[in-house]
């Protein structure tokens, strides 16, 4: 179905995404830096609660980085809707997604209905 999103509204709306981009992959590595920094690779502990400290430290870094690289694909997958010219319809229903959701989050790929259907399922299934 046809979305009625301007081109200048797709354009504003891929320029954001591409900052957006560059910001979560600057903090990406920022966050490799750290962890490099902190010699986890060649990790050295002297007892049992720094060794515990430190898993529990490289554990968030990991969920960090997940949850990083997570936006990074949402906003990788929202640039190629725009490429593909689907940008703005709903992946599950193809309606369009109602432009003050798309504002407030431009990596949603889903309208309301479907994101709250989504996460129902998501819940029932974790
Ligand atoms: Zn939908």
């Amino acid at each position: 179905m046809t979305v009625n999103l301007t081109i200048s509204e797709v354009t504003a709306f891929k320029t954001e995404l591409l900052s957006l981009l560059e910001q979560l992959r600057a903090e990406v590595g920022e966050e490799r830096k750290q962890q490099e920094a902190s010699g986890l690779g060649s990790l050295e502990v002297h007892d049992s609660g720094e060794e515990a400290g430190a898993v529990v430290d490289l554990m968030l870094n990991v969920e960090v980085l997940a949850l990083h690289s997570d936006e990074i694909s949402d906003c990788l997958a929202a640039l190629e809707r725009i490429e593909e010219g689907d940008f703005g319809s709903c992946i599950d229903c193809t309606e369009e997604i109602e432009l003050s959701r798309l504002r407030a989050c431009p990596t949603a790929a889903r309208c309301i209905r479907c994101q709250s259907a989504y996460e129902a399922f998501l819940q029932k299934s974790a």
